[in-house]
């Protein structure tokens, strides 16, 4: 009973009488109250306070504003530990079919329950619950705070990392994606997803991304000088694209750095809603009359993709990393990944596959159009001064290793 007592159980639904329903029950099953919320955002924001986190969360799926697979995108890039209970007035099939995407993000899913639930139901659910081990809780989030990512900033305590893209046809080379990270004094590498969420929400997105587009530009110029030619990726949020002079910005350090802004590409997500999408539609289209190219990334993830492939003239196309990993192996997945490659092909543009790990995921590739891959099957991200070497050794892969595939059969 005690055990049970001190879960904590987070519930997420639209709608208030399920909520005031849920906690019922818990209170029934000997449950501790439920932290309970009717929209994704409110539940987001106490999750990234630092003393929040639950253990077990119940999700609905049908919400209106953020419905429940963004918000499972959104506990995936904090590096969400605990379980997940799916909930649905959908059908059996729908709730199946998102019980695997979620499980394809490795979060546990004790199971799913069609509404109108049942007290036997959600008991029985409740019952899969096991705390998570050692090494998932050292995996789990620790959230910084603002001050803290500020101070980080200022103290040039970030650092960044380059992802190596390569040509599915051939394994050139192409170039790298810059990934901030932050050598922390005390708690070592910090990854991205423990701080870039609280950048955003506190205003600092535009100091950071100034700070690791400068650097980026920078390393892309001593490879330059050094004959090593690589396009230069780096991620920029929602945040950035809503003042104006940001494209002055990235085209004044572009043109300081003495880097062809044909090879400099800005990856964008749609990780925050916008408020006003024409501020940062202004944005991305003065950034592509200066020549710089643009990509659209994490694409599948349940955004409003389609209106921004509409509206902005992106050149690249990066298919997330749930739908490629594994992809030769799940119709789910699989059917993802075609949809986003077709839809991409029309309309011209190039697609990066992302989170190729493996052999078969790399194999896979090889038989369709795609025309670039990242993922750490070809390289994990690493520090700068490491990346001659790896292209060396990339080069002896390919010619042992990798040619002995055979031949690649374009199919589709
Ligand atoms: P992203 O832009 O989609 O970057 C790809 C992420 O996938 C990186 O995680 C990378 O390390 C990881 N990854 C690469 N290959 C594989 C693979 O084969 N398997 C798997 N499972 N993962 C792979 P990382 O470095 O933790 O970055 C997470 C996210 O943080 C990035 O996702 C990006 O959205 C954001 N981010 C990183 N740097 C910056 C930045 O400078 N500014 C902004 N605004 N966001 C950033
Ligand atoms: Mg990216
Ligand atoms: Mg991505």
């Amino acid at each position: 009973m005690t055990e049970k007592f001190a879960i904590r159980i987070l519930a997420l639904d639209d709608e208030r009488l399920m909520l005031k329903l849920l906690s019922h029950m818990l209170a029934i099953l000997g449950f501790a109250p439920a932290v309970t919320f009717d929209n994704g955002r409110a539940a987001l924001e106490w999750i990234d306070s630092p003393d929040n986190y639950p253990d077990l969360i119940l999700l609905d799926l049908n919400m209106p504003e953020m419905d429940g697979v963004e918000f499972v995108r959104h506990l995936v890039e904090r590096h969400y530990g605990g379980s997940l209970i799916l909930i649905s007035g959908e059908s059996e099939r729908m709730l199946q079919t998102v019980t695997k995407l979620v499980r394809a993000h490795k979060i546990q899913v004790l199971g799913h329950l069609r509404k109108p639930i049942t007290l036997e139901g959600l008991n029985s659910l409740l019952e899969k619950w096991t705390p998570p081990s050692q090494s998932e809780l050292l995996a789990a989030k620790k959230i910084y705070s603002a001050d803290e990512v500020r101070a980080a900033i200022v103290n040039g305590e970030l650092i960044n990392y380059y992802q190596p893209k390569v040509e599915v046809a051939t394994g050139r080379v192409v170039g790298v994606e810059t990934l901030v990270c932050w050598s922390h004094p005390d708690d070592g590498i910090v990854f991205p997803s423990q701080f870039i969420g609280v950048a955003e929400a506190h205003g600092l997105i535009d100091d950071l991304t100034r700070v690791v587009l400068t650097g980026a530009l920078a390393q892309a110029r001593v490879w330059q000088d050094a004959g090593l030619t690589l396009r230069i990726a780096v991620n920029v949020s929602m945040g950035n694209l809503g003042s104006l002079n940001f494209a002055d910005f990235v085209a004044g350090e572009i043109a300081t750095a003495g880097i062809p802004p044909q090879q400099v590409v800005l990856e964008v997500t749609e990780s925050q809603l916008m408020e006003d999408p024409r501020a940062p539609l202004e944005v991305l289209t003065r950034l592509r009359m200066k020549r710089i190219r643009l990509s659209i990334d994490d694409f599948g993830t349940g955004h409003s993709s389609l209106a921004q492939l509409r509206d902005i003239p992106f050149n690249e196309l990066k298919i997330d990393q749930s739908f490629v990993h594994g992809a030769w192996d799940n119709g789910t997945v699989r059917a993802m990944f075609d949809a986003s490659l077709g839809l991409a092909k029309q309309l011209d543009m190039e697609v990066v596959a992302e989170g190729v790990e493996d052999r078969d995921d790399w194999d896979f590739l090889r038989k369709t159009e795609c025309d670039i891959a990242q993922g750490y099957f070809i390289a994990k991200p690493m520090r700068a001064a490491s990346l001659p070497d790896w292209i060396n050794s990339w080069q002896m892969r390919l010619q042992k290793e990798l040619a002995a595939a055979p031949q690649a059969m374009r199919i589709r």
